[in-house]
C-alpha cells in the first residue's frame, strides 16, 4: 500500500456500511430505536458539554490516560523493542470501561433509567453495572447459563454493584445467546432501556459508536508514541474478540506507516477462517458450518470466544490495511507466563494472544518497534491459569 492511500478509517456510510459489511439487520421493531441512537449519538459527540463531561469522568473515575510502557527485559529476550499500551491499568482492569462510560452517559442523555447488556466472561457486564451505579440506573445483564456457572466471581461483583443477572437459556447457552435475549428484552423495553452493546458489533451505529468511544486509547497512543519515539511505532498489535480494543488502538494509527495487526485465537479465527454472514444486526466474517449455521468459537480465553467480529475489522483485512493472525492456547499460555515473569505484568488472556503472536514471529520483528494494546489485567484468569499449569507440572 503506498502512504497515499492511508488516511485514517473511514465513517460508515449511511446505511452503517463499511465497504461490503456492516448494515443493519434487525427485527422492523428495532428500527426506530437504531436511528433514534444514531441520531443521539451525533448530537451528543457534538455537544461540548457532553464531550466535558465524558472526558471528566475517564480522568476522574477511569484513570485515564493510561500509560505508555516500556518493556526492556522482554525487548532483550525476543529481539524487538516492545511497547505496552496499559489498558489493563483503567477502572474494572481493561479497555471497557472506555465504550461503557460513553454509552451509559449518552442513555441518560437520551432520558433512559435502564442499561441492558449481554456479557460473556462477565467483564462488560462488570463493567456495565459499574456505570449503572455510578449514574444512578438500573442494570439488567444476560449471560448464558453455561457462562454463569464458569464465571461466579463475576456474577457476584455484578449483582454487588446492584445488577440484575439474567440467564439466558436458549441455544449453546453462551455469549452469542445472551445477545439474542438481551436484543429481545430491548424490544419489548425500548422506552426505558438503552442496550448498551459491548463491541463493535451490532447493528449501525454500535460498531461506529463503539469504536469512537475507544478511539480515545487511540489518540493516546499515537500521542505518547510520537513524545517516546519521535515517530510511530512499526507495528501495532491487539487481540481480536469483537474487535473493540484493536480497533481502539489502530484508530491512532490508521493514518501513518504503522502496520496494523489484529490477532484472533486459532478456534475463534472469524477473520481467518470464516465467510461473510449476517449474525447480530451486522454482516461481517463469521464461523459457520457448510449449512450456514453459526459455530461456537472456542479458546481458552472467554473474552475472545465470539464466533464473528466487527464489521471494521472484516473491511480493514478486506483492503488490507490491517492483517489478522492467530496463535493456539498453547502459545497464549506460554505467553502469559513470559510477560508476568519478564515484567511483572500479569496480563489478562485476551492480549496475551497479541504477545503471543509477536514472540512467535520474533525473527522477523528483529529490530523493529513493536506496540502491543494490552487490553486487561490478569487478575480475572489467575484461578484458570492455575488450574492449566498445575496439570502441566502433573502435581
Ligand atoms: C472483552 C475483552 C476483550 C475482547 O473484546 P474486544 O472487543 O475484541 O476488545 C479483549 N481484552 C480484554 C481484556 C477484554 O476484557
Amino acid at each position: 500500500m503506498s502512504l497515499g492511500e492511508i488516511n485514517g478509517l473511514r465513517d460508515p456510510d449511511e446505511s452503517g456500511r463499511f465497504g461490503e459489511f456492516g448494515g443493519r439487520f434487525v427485527p422492523e421493531t428495532l428500527i426506530p430505536a437504531c436511528l433514534d441512537l444514531e441520531k443521539s449519538f451525533k448530537e451528543a459527540w457534538a455537544d461540548k458539554e457532553f464531550r466535558s463531561r465524558l472526558d471528566q469522568l475517564l480522568s476522574e473515575y477511569a484513570g485515564r490516560p493510561s500509560p505508555l510502557t516500556e518493556c526492556p527485559n522482554l525487548s532483550k529476550e525476543l529481539g524487538c523493542r516492545v511497547l505496552l499500551k496499559r489498558e489493563d491499568l483503567n477502572h474494572t482492569g481493561s479497555h471497557k470501561i472506555n465504550n461503557v462510560l460513553g454509552q451509559a452517559l449518552l442513555a441518560q442523555r437520551m432520558g433512559k433509567t435502564r442499561l441492558l447488556a449481554e456479557t460473556g466472561a462477565g467483564q462488560h457486564g462488570v463493567a456495565t453495572a459499574t456505570a449503572a451505579a455510578l449514574l444512578g440506573m438500573e442494570c439488567c445483564v444476560y449471560m448464558g447459563e453455561v457462562d454463569i456457572e464458569r464465571q461466579e466471581l463475576n456474577v457476584f461483583r455484578m449483582r454487588l454493584l446492584g445488577a440484575e443477572v439474567r440467564t439466558a437459556l436458549s441455544g449453546s447457552r453462551t455469549l452469542k445467546d445472551a445477545i439474542n435475549e438481551a436484543m429481545r428484552d430491548w424490544v419489548a423495553t425500548v422506552e426505558e432501556s438503552h442496550y448498551c452493546l459491548g463491541s463493535v458489533m451490532g447493528p449501525h451505529p454500535y460498531p461506529w459508536m463503539v469504536r469512537t468511544f475507544h478511539e480515545v486509547l487511540g489518540k493516546e497512543a499515537r500521542e505518547q508514541s510520537e513524545e517516546r519515539l519521535g515517530t510511530v511505532p512499526d507495528l501495532v498489535v491487539a487481540c481480536v474478540g469483537g474487535g473493540s480494543n484493536a480497533i481502539g488502538i489502530f484508530s491512532g494509527f490508521a493514518d501513518s506507516s504503522a502496520e496494523l495487526v489484529g490477532v484472533e485465537p486459532s478456534g475463534g479465527a472469524a477473520v481467518g477462517r470464516g465467510v461473510p454472514g449476517v449474525v447480530h444486526g451486522s454482516r461481517s466474517f463469521l464461523l459457520q458450518d457448510e449449512f450456514g449455521q453459526v459455530l461456537e468459537a472456542e479458546s481458552i480465553s472467554a473474552g475472545l470466544d465470539y464466533p464473528g467480529v466487527g464489521p471494521e475489522h472484516s473491511h480493514l483485512a478486506d483492503s488490507g490495511r490491517a492483517r489478522y493472525e492467530s496463535v493456539t492456547d498453547e502459545e497464549v499460555i506460554e505467553a502469559f507466563q513470559l510477560l508476568s515473569r519478564m515484567e511483572g505484568i500479569i496480563p489478562a488472556l485476551e492480549p496475551a494472544h497479541a504477545l503471543a503472536w509477536v514472540s512467535r514471529e520474533r525473527e522477523s520483528l528483529e529490530g523493529k518497534t513493536v506496540l502491543i494494546n494490552l487490553s486487561g489485567r490478569g487478575d480475572k484468569d489467575v484461578g484458570q491459569m492455575m488450574e492449566v499449569l498445575e496439570v502441566d507440572d502433573g502435581k
